[in-house]
């Protein structure tokens, strides 16, 4: 919604209200209220191909569950369900915010957002008190809480009435009827997220870092947003890609995988070519060059082991260009062409920008993907590029301010020059 508000103060509109585009023009395609597709029309044929920048705007935290109201012990509870790879003991004694939204049962719908304004209440998720945690130290961080354990207290107050069963859930339910107008019954189709209840702040004594919850990936995706919006005429057409789902392997219709992303790009192709055929579409999408633009681990001293010095991103060294992603033996890895990958280098040196290199770790400590891969198989060029944390998937994740600008210097490089 932010985006799409940003956007349409620019000049943005939707595509589908549009003919035919001509260079200057820009448009816009919500995909399903979760991801995004947005493109400035520049003044080469489609088929020269499109400048693309892709991030993706889901991060980790924990969805409820669709029956999720129950209470015990006096108090209310909501059940949860972890979304994307966390360490879950992270999540546990730390303010968190409820943010989403709900169908009521008339079919109109209402937005909820509670726990982030300082007069709000905040919610949480309980852990052990360490006076009785004997046996609980004992256990590896993996099951120091376990996915059932985290559920989140959310009231503590009953209805009067002492004949009602369940007086402190039904208490509840009556706010919720009162606040949001909606019933239990409305909570099952509802999507109601839990994040961390932090404001971004500046760290440090020098405040040369930024901690926030979400970094991954909206440090990276709001520069793109920034990039792309900022166009007003280039040779290319540019385009933004915000996908959803990242977190949990970019399917369904609001992933990287969808089809939806690529059809925005065929409807531009359409409305410029004055029709589509596909051989033609094809031809753009080879002739296409994107940045996955997603954060990567940044070098912590803390941490030294899991990590080799000569090839990790640093903090503060500029924007990180990541050739291959992947596991083990490059398992699942995208993997930039050469080429490609030197004309990005040679870019951002003619342009001055600090750039440095960066993989995910030593070899055999683990991995991970970004949506490259997706675009790459579509036969776009594609590098993944962009800001280095440290705490990745933390409720707090911490950047480094020169990366950050460095990063956002390097995507409008990108779009306009390549
Ligand atoms: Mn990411
Ligand atoms: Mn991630």
């Amino acid at each position: 919604y932010t985006s799409i508000k940003l956007l349409n103060n620019l000049g943005f509109s939707d595509i589908r209200s549009k003919e035919q585009l001509l260079p200057g023009d820009k448009v816009y395609r919500s995909i399903h209220n979760k991801g995004l597709m947005a493109a400035v029309i520049g003044e080469d044929k489609a088929k020269a191909g499109f400048n693309i920048l892709g991030a993706h705007v889901d991060s980790p935290r924990f969805d409820l569950k669709p029956n999720p109201i129950y209470e015990e012990a006096e108090m209310v509870f909501l059940k949860t369900h972890y979304y994307g790879g966390v360490k879950k003991y992270q999540w546990t004694a730390v303010p968190l915010a409820l943010h989403g939204f709900a169908v009521r049962a008339d079919g109109t719908s209402v937005k909820i957002a509670i726990g982030d304004d300082e007069n709000d209440p905040v919610f949480m998720l309980t852990d052990l008190l360490i006076h009785l945690s004997k046996d609980q130290m004992t256990k590896t961080a993996a099951e120091v809480v376990t996915g059932e354990e985290l559920n989140l207290l959310i009231g503590g107050r009953p209805v009067p009435h002492k004949d009602v069963s369940e007086r402190f859930k039904v208490g509840f339910l009556m706010i919720l009827k009162e606040k949001y107008g909606l019933s239990e019954r409305d909570i099952v189709s509802a999507e109601i997220q839990v994040v961390p209840s932090d404001k971004a702040r500046d760290l440090g004594f020098d405040r040369s870092f930024i901690a926030a919850y979400g970094h991954d990936d909206r440090v990276c995706a709001y520069p793109a947003l920034r990039a792309v919006a900022a166009q007003e005429k280039s040779k290319r057409t540019v385009m933004l890609m915000l996908t959803d789902k990242e977190e949990v392997g970019s399917q369904g219709n609001t992933g990287a995988q969808s089809q939806e992303y690529e059809t925005f790009m065929a409807e531009v192709y359409a409305k410029t070519e004055g029709g589509y055929d596909e051989l033609g579409f094809l031809m753009a999408l080879e002739n296409s060059a994107m940045l996955s633009t997603d954060v990567v681990n940044g070098y912590d001293p803390n941490f030294a082991s899991t990590m080799d010095i000569r090839n990790n991103s640093m903090m503060g060294h500029g924007v990180c260009l990541q050739k291959y992603t992947g596991s083990r033996g490059k398992s699942g890895a995208s993997d930039a062409n050469a080429e490609f990958l030197a004309k990005v280098v040679h870019l951002l040196d003619e342009y001055k920008i600090p750039w440095q290199t960066g993989e995910l770790g030593k070899v055999d400590q683990g991995g991970g993907g970004t949506i490259s891969q997706y675009a790459a198989n579509r036969g776009i060029e594609v590098l993944d590029c962009g800001v280095p944390v440290l705490n990745m998937h933390a409720p707090q994740e911490i950047v480094h301010k020169l990366d950050l600008y460095a990063t956002h210097q390097a995507y409008r490089c990108f779009i306009e020059n390549m």
